[in-house]
């Protein structure tokens, strides 16, 4: 009889228990599959590279997963979204592929906002997570993603698909190249299309560029294997600012060290430290919060999103508050109802807490559940409050070295 036939290189055994579902991947020397299980990502978008991004991430077993994405699923979505099936169309991306995600490992906590990365994903959210991996399909997606990861000082990793290349870049608040300081004409330009000139939404069709599912699965093979890297350990896979670029057809690849921008706009100091509070959006006021936080003198509240707060025409002389995000206010909206005049807009993050905006719930104002508010008296610092309502994530809503309930509410503020 012959010997056994062995795949395995000369003097190798292979003691892996093929009762465990993840022995494979533990033979990895670098592998810690305890440290992948204790893992937050949040996967924005859930497109086609979203959904092979999904797929890897719940074959991997990545702990727990919060996928975000506004859109339903349309038929030219199905020849590269592993995820849905055809009797899906129609219905909310987020929520089937987390579903699905949870089909192919249930050991991972898979939750779905059904909503938009810049307005519905709170920045405590967003500050919980390990990495944030960007399966988007434009530059202003991406534009509002790093904005809220350089809030949040939550590294993310942004995936890119052209017809013939693609490109994953690795982007750490404070280190390195962020996405917007990679800014090109092309890119500004694209970006300017979505606003009118007075800076609001023009209801533009969306850009659709070439691709096929074999461009979205490589693309999300090099992107979710940079996150296991990063999350192993920092120093390993892209650097801080470094793209990775692959050519389908010329079998090439390439490493770019992008250039920082020392005037990038994005570039903010992270909140660091907040107070949480029970208090959902939904059901409260900014009044209410300052109140119920212990700040009653206060007299302000900062969003860490811009606002249209008012539209006033010229002719009527009638003001309009509006109060809502300028990322959600369309370009007709600035003509006079009475007399269709152009209106001039007031646009800022602070809202007066005793004027009309400071009695509407926080969420009418754009503010979702796990968002993060700054409550102060006049132009002193204020304090930094985290929203209820209710978290995607299975344990607190953030991490716990963020949470610092032993600042006094009293005392500075006062
Ligand atoms: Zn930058
Ligand atoms: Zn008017």
């Amino acid at each position: 009889m012959p010997p056994p036939v062995s795949f395995l290189p000369p003097g190798e055994s292979d003691d892996s228990d093929p009762a465990d579902r993840y022995a494979r991947q533990r033979l990895l020397p670098w592998w810690d599959q305890d440290r992948l299980a204790a893992a937050r990502v949040v996967v924005a978008g859930a497109g086609a590279v979203g959904n092979e991004a999904l797929k890897l991430l719940a074959l991997i077993g990545v702990g727990e997963i919060v996928v975000v994405d506004f859109d339903t699923v349309s038929p030219s979505n199905l020849s590269r979204t592993v995820l849905f099936r055809t009797e899906d169309v129609g219905r909310p991306k987020a929520e089937l592929a987390a579903r699905r995600t949870r089909e192919i490992n249930p050991e991972v906590h898979v939750a779905a906002i059904d909503g938009d990365i810049g307005r519905d994903l709170g920045l405590a959210t967003l500050a919980g997570a390990d990495v944030v991996l960007g399966g988007l399909d434009s530059v202003n997606a991406r534009w509002i993603l790093n904005r809220r990861c350089q809030q949040a000082g939550v590294p993310w990793i942004n995936a890119g698909i052209t017809a013939s290349d693609v490109q994953v870049s690795r982007h750490v608040p404070g280190d390195g190249a962020c996405y917007e300081c990679t800014f090109t004409e092309g890119m500004a330009r694209r970006f300017n299309e979505r606003y009118s000139c007075t800076g609001l939404v023009r209801r533009t069709p969306d850009r659709t560029v070439p691709t096929t599912a074999i461009g979205a699965s490589v693309v999300a093979g090099l992107m979710v294997h940079d996150a296991l890297r990063f999350l192993h350990d920092p120093a390993t896979g892209l650097q801080a600012g470094q793209r990775q670029t692959l050519l389908l057809d010329g079998y090439r690849q390439f490493l770019d060290d992008l250039p920082v921008d020392p005037d990038c706009p994005a570039h903010t100091e992270p909140v660091r430290d907040w107070v949480t509070t029970d208090h959902d959006p939904a059901t409260t006021t900014a009044r209410e919060l300052a109140f119920a936080a212990g700040l009653p003198e206060a007299t302000r509240m900062d969003l860490t999103f811009e606002l249209i707060l008012s539209f006033t025409c010229p002719g009527c002389g009638v003001t309009e508050n509006i109060g809502r995000p300028t990322v959600a206010v369309y370009e007709e909206e600035i003509l006079c109802p009475t007399c269709r005049q152009e209106r001039v807009v007031a646009r800022g993050t602070r809202i007066p807490l005793d004027g009309p905006l400071g009695g509407q719930p926080l969420a009418s104002l754009g503010v979702p559940p796990h968002d993060l508010v700054a409550v102060g008296i006049g132009d002193r610092p204020g304090t930094w409050l985290e929203t209820g309502g209710s978290s995607p994530w299975r344990s607190s809503p953030s991490r716990p070295t963020h949470r610092h309930p032993e600042i006094a509410l009293t005392g500075a503020q006062r």
